[in-house]
Parts: structure tokens; sequence; C-alpha cells
């Protein structure tokens, strides 16, 4: 049976930053992750581990976060300070498996990101592949144990 987006998605980043301030978010980094940001922001994976990470429960490691809930690579008015080496759960929204799991969530995520329903329009092949490996706990750990897969970028975070 084809997916409820079998016609497609508008989605355009307003760069509004939203999804990166605010309300405090998990953003989940693999150890490959780590090695990419460590070498966008000029650190060794160990400092980078220690400055801009912190331990969530017995495994995972996620980045961290200002007081204000915003996400320690958040640089203000000059967006994303990793940009080019930001983790797939950034790359992939909002076309996480569970936003895209029904229109009703879809419709609902469109409160937090302004850029749903506008612009391009993706193709489910474009969503599936997103939503597949939306880099979230859930497909963190799927990608542990299938050897792990990138796909093209997306948001601007
Ligand atoms: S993904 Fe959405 S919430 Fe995040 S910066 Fe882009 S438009 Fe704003
Ligand atoms: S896009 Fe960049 S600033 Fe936004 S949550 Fe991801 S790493 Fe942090």
């Amino acid at each position: 049976m084809p997916p409820w987006y079998a016609s497609g998605l508008e989605f355009e980043c307003s760069q509004c930053g939203r999804c990166c301030t605010g309300e405090p978010g998990t953003v989940f980094v693999t150890e490959e992750e780590i090695q990419g940001l460590a070498g966008e922001t000029g650190l060794t994976p160990e400092d980078f581990r220690a400055r801009y990470t912190r331990v969530l429960g017995a495994r995972e490691t996620v980045l961290g976060e200002r007081e204000d809930g915003s996400c320690v690579l958040h640089g203000g008015a000059r967006g994303c300070l990793v940009y080019g080496a930001r983790p797939r759960q950034c790359v992939s929204y909002p076309f996480w498996r569970k936003v895209v799991a029904s229109r009703e969530r879809w419709q609902a995520e469109a409160q937090n990101c302004p850029g749903i329903g506008q612009g391009t329009l993706r193709t489910p092949a474009e969503i599936a592949n997103f939503a597949d490996d939306d880099g979230t706990l859930s497909t963190q750990r799927e990608k542990k144990s299938r050897g792990g897969r990138k796909g093209p970028e997306n948001s601007g975070g």
C-alpha cells in the first residue's frame, strides 16, 4: 500500500532556527558523527566530546544544550556552527519517522516548523529515505546493527 504521502510533501527550510533553539531537544550523535563534528570545529574527537556532548542513560551520546535550551552548536544569527557536519537527526528533520507516520502528525509538526508545507515538493522516495534512517534514537540503534547509511541533505536547522 502506498504511503499517505504518495503525492510527496512540500518543505523548504526558512532557516528560522526554531528546531535548534527554545525548548530543549535531544540530538543523538554516533561515533562517526563525532569524528566529523570534531573535524568541523578543529577539535580532537575527545575534546569535542568533552566540550559539546553529554552522555544520556547508559550508552547514548547527545549534543549539549545551553541554559535556555538551545543547542550548544547554534550560533544565533549565524545559524548552525557545524552545518556541513551536522548529525543525521538534524539533516533528516522534519522527515522523522514519527513525524511522517501520519498526515495528522505532519500537520501538527507544522506548528513547530514553518518550513512544512512550503516550497519544494519532496518525492515519496526522498521522504522514505529520511524516515528509514532519521538519526533519532530508534534508527541510531538500527543503524548500529545494520552498518549505517547516509542520505541527501535536507533542512538548514
Ligand atoms: S527545519 Fe523548520 S524549524 Fe528548523 S530552521 Fe528550518 S524552517 Fe525552522
Ligand atoms: S542543526 Fe546544528 S545547531 Fe541545530 S540542533 Fe543540529 S547541530 Fe545543533
